[in-house]
């Protein structure tokens, strides 16, 4: 027997950047999407249950296409929280956001794998794309503390891509960095060739975190397939744009809200309780520290941050003005770094880079998906899976109504919401919503 049910009038944005229209009806049956059309010509099943959204937005959950799983216990990072437990219970944060599907970028052991696969079914848990280990060359900028993924030699290079790929990899990821010239070296040439050619031959895109004009030009000629990062130490000119649009290069993730957390010793949004709900009492106690705010101050790269800000948020701006293809990604999951409250931040700080609330909400759904080339999911049409974020307020008309939660869907399944959470607490110990 079938397991159908029907929600119907609410107003239907589809994640393809098509016109909001309103009066639409979908059917689910077996956590697919089996029907979507307007109401008029709706045929519900018999017996199947009927859930009226009047002047409700239905869309498909949001992607991150950028994150990090496991890493940390309330703000505390340490690789010995990445258990299948801990990563379990962050995906729960997630969904309660809206973010129905995300893609781990390299940092995450083997344990990530047989989470992976059950995306491939129906579950109730955000759906997860990986990189496994990204490469990172010895000596320069990228992983985690106690995860050893550093390789010397383009021949090391290959067989950690052919490694990951042979493991399930979706996708290959390499660092090219050096921490504000901290570090005394950057992933050379020789290695990323290496790396996104064996990536080639393994059938696997590459993803590459990048910081440098010059190391975004060089691994545009090279091929990579995507950037994880907004350029920040310059502004991307016509030249770099030009040939990244001739190879198809993405801006996969811009990371705006990454950049923007470091700007400040005390995050702006602690007293939000579409944040401070996500969140337990010990965490907001210790992001409210003044010790910690005098730590973050003191710290030597922390007045880079804000000129590096600018400058993602100026060139993803031009990136996107001059047809560069674009997705969503937060680089959430690192310390302080906050599952699914930063996608709702990134999205608003796509838009004041430039792009319209539409832009932004179906670079988080379809575009991702079609980069990640995740059939499934992505938009609301017959065949995908009935992931779905119902709000109460037009995500078109403000970005910020992407806040307005009222229902998540993962394969058709009900799971609590960020306002029907209230982390470590009594649930009635939160506030409401504002
Ligand atoms: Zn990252």
């Amino acid at each position: 027997m079938a397991e159908t049910f029907v929600l119907r009038d609410f107003t239907l944005i589809d994640g393809t950047g098509r016109a909001p229209v309103a009066n639409q009806a979908l059917v689910v049956t077996d956590g697919k999407i089996s029907w979507v059309g307007p109401v008029r010509k709706l045929k519900a099943p018999a017996g199947a249950k009927i859930e009226k959204l009047a002047g409700k937005y239905l869309m498909p959950g949001l992607i991150d296409s950028h994150v990090h799983l496991g890493l940390v216990d309330g703000i505390t990072q340490n690789l010995k929280y990445q258990t299948t437990a801990n990563i379990e219970e962050q995906l729960k944060t997630y969904a309660a956001y809206g973010v129905t599907t995300v893609q781990t970028l390299g940092t995450e052991q083997d344990l990530i794998f047989p989470i992976q696969q059950k995306r491939k079914g129906r579950t109730s848990s955000p759906r997860v794309y990986t990189v496994g280990q990204g490469v990172v060359f010895k000596g320069s900028y990228g992983g985690v503390p106690g995860l050893d993924q550093s390789v010397a030699t383009p021949d090391e290079a290959r067989k950690m891509v052919d490694a990951q790929a042979s493991k399930g990899a979706d996708l290959i990821k390499l660092w090219v960095d050096d921490e504000f010239g901290m570090l005394d070296e950057r992933m050379p040439p020789q290695i990323s060739t290496a790396v996104i050619d064996q990536a080639r031959k393994d059938g696997k895109k590459t993803v590459a975190h990048i910081f440098y004009y010059d190391n975004a030009a060089e691994l545009t000629r090279e091929g990579v397939n995507a950037f994880a990062h907004s350029v920040r130490d310059r502004s991307v000119d016509d030249a770099l744009v030009n040939q990244m649009k001739a190879k198809g290069v993405w801006q996969m993730a811009a990371t705006l809200s990454r950049e923007a957390s470091f700007i400040y010793k005390t995050l702006p949004f602690l007293d939000d309780p579409f944040f401070s709900r996500g969140v337990t009492p010990a965490v907001l106690t210790e992001l409210k520290s003044p010790e910690r705010a005098a730590k973050l101050g003191a710290a030597p790269n922390f007045p880079k941050y804000a000129a590096a800000l600018k400058q993602a948020s100026d060139n993803f701006g031009r990136e996107v003005k001059a047809g560069i293809r674009y997705g969503m990604g937060t680089d959430s999951g690192p310390t302080a770094r906050f599952p699914g409250y930063f996608a709702h931040w990134e999205l608003e700080l796509m838009v004041q880079a430039g792009i319209t609330p539409m832009q932004a909400l179906t670079a988080a759904t379809s575009a991702n998906a079609e980069f990640m080339g995740a059939k499934d999911i992505g938009t609301i049409a017959p065949g995908k899976w009935a992931d779905l974020l119902v709000l109460d307020r037009d995500p078109t008309k403000d970005i910020r109504n992407t806040r307005a939660i009222n229902t998540v869907f993962i394969s058709g399944t009900k799971v609590p919401t960020i306002w029907q959470t209230c982390k470590g607490r009594a649930a009635t110990a939160c506030e409401g919503r504002p």
